[in-house]
């Protein structure tokens, strides 16, 4: 349960250059894109952006590439090799073209927007080595290319188009990193919000975390991806209570004849609704085999619920966070199952960790985990700073602070607000502040 910002709900177009040479090896152009962009922040991407109005998706390819890396290219030459688009966790939803060309005689490429804070030429099979070490985070269309183009240029064109994500079908399944999959599934959480992210994290055996949804397609859709994939589920973990978290769990138990291990708190509120088999013991840990190879951590982070817990993979630094954090909108505080100074310590713990990346129940995979966990503490101080100001000058219901302090949040949200008011009184009076 969260609030959320604003969610775009039409599709935006948009278009992608890979551009390719020999040198006498197979090299693509690829960037990375800035930390600070609201899109795929941080990630590695090939140039590309935006339509203009009426503007046709080869024309913006080649404009996009011009103005990020100062090379121009004839937009009638370009190779249509796909269409992908972001799937329904984004709270910025595209539909993107993607183009392949030669690079252009004679022109050097280079950074020439504050898009872009890394750019260079890379064998694809590198570029794949370097995503399996960790290094990067990329999206689905940008692996799927390159994994095509590592194995050169023959039929590029259909082997590229061979998957039914190609050409605008969201793919169910999203690894930004080797064995870190996101499966978004519709439930039924709080509006304008749609949809939790389940995880499945390993190689030939896995952990699926949150497996989330009440309802029987989306159930169907986490068990084809788990049957397409292939692999063996070792156990079902929760990440606490709440029902947009838990509600597909029994039948996943059922369906693979697998447990599920919950926080002991979690489990006792679950009691008679979700057969829980095994609780986490203190630091459980837990190594899964293969390539690159998992190392799980279970922390216990209490704040929004009591048993919550956020799973840390070490070797690549990926935090699955629960509802720790959102990748869209705030983290609702509601008391008394919330507590927001054990909220804090929960997140100032994560933040401590050798983080890379942070994997949300809700929205979009956060490249640049430490500085969005310091948003996040920011963002609260603040909030607390505005609530004890209008404390002082005599408002005292959350109903009026929240009118007072949430000057920001759309009126249907106040409600949430005055939960979260309450959770910073709370915190406030145990600190003798008020
Ligand atoms: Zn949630
Ligand atoms: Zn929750």
């Amino acid at each position: 349960m969260y609030i959320l910002g604003t969610m775009a709900k039409t599709l935006r177009s948009a278009a992608a250059i890979i551009l390719y040479r020999n040198t006498p090896d197979l090299e693509v152009f690829w960037v990375r894109r800035s930390p600070k962009m609201m899109f795929m922040g941080g990630f590695h991407a090939f140039p590309g952006g935006q339509l203009d109005p009426d503007e046709d998706a080869r024309v913006c390819a080649a404009r996009e590439l011009e103005e990020e890396v100062g090379l121009r290219v004839d937009p009638g030459a370009l190779i249509d090799v796909g269409r992908w688009v972001t799937p329904v966790f984004a709270p910025r939803r595209f539909d993107t073209c993607f183009f392949l060309a030669p690079s252009p005689e004679g022109q050097e490429a280079r950074i020439m927007t504050g898009e872009h804070d890394a750019a260079e030429w890379v064998r694809p099979n590198d570029a794949l080595e370097r995503w399996i070490e960790g290094e990067i985070l990329m999206a689905p269309p940008i692996t799927h290319a390159l994994r095509a183009l590592a194995d050169g240029l023959d039929n590029i064109v259909e082997r590229m188009k061979s998957v039914p994500w190609a050409h605008g079908n969201p793919t169910p399944d999203i690894e930004m990193r080797p064995g870190v999959v996101m499966v978004p599934v519709r439930t039924p959480t709080l509006p304008p919000a749609t949809h939790t992210n389940c995880y499945i994290i390993g190689g030939d055996e896995v952990i699926v975390i949150d497996p989330a949804s009440p309802y029987d397609e989306e159930r169907e859709l986490l068990d084809e991806v788990l049957e397409r994939r292939n692999c063996r589920i070792r156990e079902i973990w929760l990440t606490h209570l709440h029902r947009d978290h838990v509600s597909g769990a029994n039948h996943l138990r059922e369906r693979w004849g697998v447990k599920i291990a919950a926080h002991p708190i979690t489990a006792n509120d679950l009691a008679g609704s979700v057969a829980v088999d095994r609780t986490f013991a203190d630091d459980e840990r837990l190594e899964l085999p293969g390539r690159p190879g998992w190392s799980l951590r279970v922390f216990h982070t209490p704040g929004h619920a009591r048993g919550h817990v956020c799973i840390f993979e070490e070797k690549n630094g990926s935090l699955i966070t629960g509802d720790l954090m959102a990748g869209v909108g705030t983290i609702v505080i509601d008391p008394p199952e919330g507590h927001m100074a054990t909220y804090f310590n929960s997140l100032q713990r994560m933040q401590a960790l050798h983080l890379k990346a942070l994997f949300p129940a809700h929205g979009p995979v956060m490249a640049n985990a430490k500085e969005k966990i310091q948003e996040y503490l920011d963002h609260r101080v603040l909030r607390e700073t505005n609530i004890l100001k209008a404390w002082q000058g005599g408002a005292r219901s959350p109903a009026s602070i929240v009118k007072a302090v949430y000057t920001d949040v759309p009126p249907a949200m106040h409600g949430l607000a005055g939960r979260s008011v309450s959770a910073h009184l709370d915190k406030l009076r145990e600190e003798g502040r008020i």
